[in-house]
């Protein structure tokens, strides 16, 4: 008698077949063709997906039986593990994913107020190389498929209670989006239809280090997203140090390249910069961010580092943040200062997956 394949096997195995989740509608529609089902089994496939929250095809109970099971043979619907599930104490969840090829990647759920928002991974590592991220520590692995991006949203989703929905998306999580553009893409024209999760493009944010060419891509998109460009330093020498990519690109042409962006979409553009205590939280730096982003229409987003384990960085003193911050309302620039979120639970991108790792 053969023993029965692992659990990993089976996995794989399942990954071989296309992912549900991801599949262009056209492609769902010459499934159903070809077999000569109607075409109003689609809708009633995606609500129970993106809807109904249905964990598997047999809990599709107004399908006939052998759609279900057609659709069972021919596509894979989860093909993620949850190897962690971590809880803070402020209602931030955290999902430590193991994809079938035994990469790992991390997203999360953050509960503001009326605001139930999600941060996904877009690849598996990072070949950005941030200095004080996690994330970046061993380079890049792979690209996620539109899927796997995907089934991160769906099971963030299944964690909250059935009258409550997703309202916005960070494409903040492990990797850099704008390197895996098409992906990211596929996977948000998904997140933003109203037969699928129904989040207003207003509402989803891509997240990128600043890579000019691919934001000049992302302009000429006939869906304009929010876009958050991590500046983290106000001049090329500093950001060479702690952004290793600016070096070939440099701040002028990333700032150029967001204005463009914002002539073409009309949505106010956010900058972030992570405090690094006593490397980019000077009063000088500060001056010199308020002369630079004086010209642009947008708001700037500081965010407190989140310390990681092994790099020598640190959180900025209060006093500092205080500082730092009278500097840029006095240089009128539009300034929020973000609550960090999900103390205790390794909150930071990247972080879970580094602790929990053995590679
Ligand atoms: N690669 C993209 C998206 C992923 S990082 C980007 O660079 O924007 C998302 C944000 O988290 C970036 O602004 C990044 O600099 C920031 N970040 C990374 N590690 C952090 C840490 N330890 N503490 C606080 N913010 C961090």
């Amino acid at each position: 008698m053969s023993t029965p394949p692992a659990t990993y096997e089976i996995q794989e195995e399942q990954a071989r077949r296309p992912h549900l989740l991801g599949l262009p509608r056209e492609q769902l529609r010459d499934w159903l063709q070809d077999r000569n089902y109607p075409q109003f089994r689609i809708p009633q496939i995606l609500n129970w997906l993106y809807e109904q929250r249905a964990e598997s095809f047999v809990d599709m109970s107004n399908l006939p039986k052998l759609l279900r099971q057609d659709l069972a043979d021919s596509f894979s619907l989860w093909t993620t593990r949850v190897i962690e599930h971590q809880t803070a104490a402020d209602g931030t969840e955290k999902l430590l994913l193991q994809l079938w090829d035994g990469g790992r990647i991390e997203c999360v759920l953050l509960r503001e107020e009326g605001r139930r928002s999600i941060c996904v991974s877009s690849q598996v590592g990072c070949a950005m190389g941030c200095v004080f991220c996690a994330s970046g520590l061993d380079g890049v692995e792979r690209n996620l498929t539109p899927g796997e991006i995907l089934e991160q949203m769906l099971r963030l989703q299944r964690l909250l209670p059935a009258d409550e929905r997703l309202s916005h998306i960070v494409m903040m999580g492990m990797g850099e989006p704008l390197a895996n553009l098409d992906s990211v893409l596929n996977a948000l024209d998904v997140a933003r239809d109203p037969n699928g999760l129904g989040i207003s493009p207003r509402r989803i944010t891509i997240s990128t280090v600043g890579l000019p060419k691919a934001i000049d891509r992302l302009a000429k998109h006939s869906t304009p997203y929010h876009l958050a460009i991590s500046l983290h330093a106000p001049n090329n020498e500093l950001r060479d140090r702690l952004v290793p990519v600016n070096a070939k690109i440099g701040i002028e042409e990333i700032l150029n390249a967001a204005e463009r962006y914002f002539t073409a979409t009309g949505r106010r553009l956010t900058f972030e910069y992570v405090l690094l205590a006593g490397i980019n939280d000077t009063p000088q730096c500060a001056e010199q961010l308020a002369r630079l982003l004086r010209r642009h229409v947008s708001m700037l987003n500081v965010i407190p580092y989140n310390a990681v384990a092994g790099l020598p960085y640190q959180t900025p003193s209060s006093n500092a943040i205080n500082t730092f911050r009278n500097i840029l309302l006095e240089g009128g620039i539009n300034v929020m200062f973000r609550q960090r979120k999900g103390n205790g639970i390794d909150a930071a991108c990247g972080q879970l997956r580094r602790n929990r790792t053995s590679r």
